[in-house]
């Protein structure tokens, strides 16, 4: 399956993952230049062409939303054109501590891309704000906010980014749709702190970090507290295998069923529980 180009708003473009991959999202200025948020350096490919179609000239901007390496990975690329990176503190902080080993774990799949780019190696975002910044291209104001609860929610640098001009948020992994989310890196009751605020959000288009994007903020405040529920109801069955009431094929079969049926990347249920019992990754 194919990414989906879906134009959100008038200048906002997201790549839509397919299957619950990552989202890439474009703001396209007046005057062609573009703010790229989020790029995976395994689908360049598929984000310059999304740049190409849209018309976009140039990334005055890339953002990360947080550290992990499939919204993180491209940041060696676009340095290499000199675009400033921004992120959070909290992401920077991330991108030092875990970033080297995770980026070679993550690319021993596809070593072929050392070839493709040469001396391809982590590389940390260059501009750092703690809580808050603003970043400006003609007629796009972009502001910028740390909501990683206690510094760790689904992640230690959590950002989020809304578009005013066009009133468009982009949540980040704080938000999944339709697809089950990755948990395992995350810290569960902090990820419940950090979403209550975005249910007073406002917002007219929402973007999630996997999964579709939603139209309307009455829709988009069901999918933030339905993300809630369901971090909350598997953080207590995580509860419940560590007490021995409920075994973990009970939760995983719990997590799959109900009001969880529809949901996609199935295979995240078990590797989530996995993850969260032993400690380890993968
Ligand atoms: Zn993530």
């Amino acid at each position: 399956m194919d990414s989906t180009i879906r134009q959100i708003s008038k200048s906002v473009y997201a790549v839509i993952g397919p299957e619950g991959a990552t989202n890439f999202t474009i703001v396209k200025a007046s005057d062609g230049s573009a703010a790229l948020i989020d790029a995976d350096i395994r689908r360049i490919d598929e984000v310059e062409e999304a740049l190409r179609l849209t018309g976009c000239a140039r990334v005055g901007y890339l953002i990360d939303t947080h550290e992990h390496f499939d919204h993180t990975s491209a940041n060696f690329y676009f340095a290499q054109k000199q675009i400033p990176i921004f992120a959070s503190a909290g992401c920077l902080h991330a991108m030092q501590e875990d970033g080297p080993a995770d980026f070679a774990r993550m690319l021993r799949p596809v070593p072929e891309l050392y070839e493709r780019f040469s001396g391809l190696c982590l590389t940390l975002p260059d501009v750092v704000f703690e809580k808050a910044t603003e970043i400006r291209l003609p007629g796009v104001t972009l502001s910028l906010e740390y909501r990683a609860a206690n510094g760790h929610s689904h992640s230690k640098g959590d950002t989020t980014i809304y578009f005013h001009e066009e009133e468009v948020l982009v949540a980040g992994d704080l938000l999944y749709t339709e697809v089950h989310p990755v948990t395992f890196f995350g810290n569960i009751p902090n990820w419940l702190t950090a979403l209550k605020p975005l249910f007073e959000c406002h917002y007219q288009q929402l973007i999630p970090g996997h999964g579709p994007a939603v139209d309307g903020e009455q829709a988009g405040r069901a999918y933030f507290k339905r993300m809630h529920d369901y971090l909350e109801d598997f953080y207590g069955h995580l509860a419940d295998i560590n007490s021995g009431r409920k075994s973990r094929e009970e939760v995983a079969r719990h997590m799959q069923s109900g009001a969880y049926t529809r949901l996609g990347k199935t295979r995240m249920v078990e590797r989530n529980i996995n993850q969260f019992l032993t400690g380890k990754w993968f």
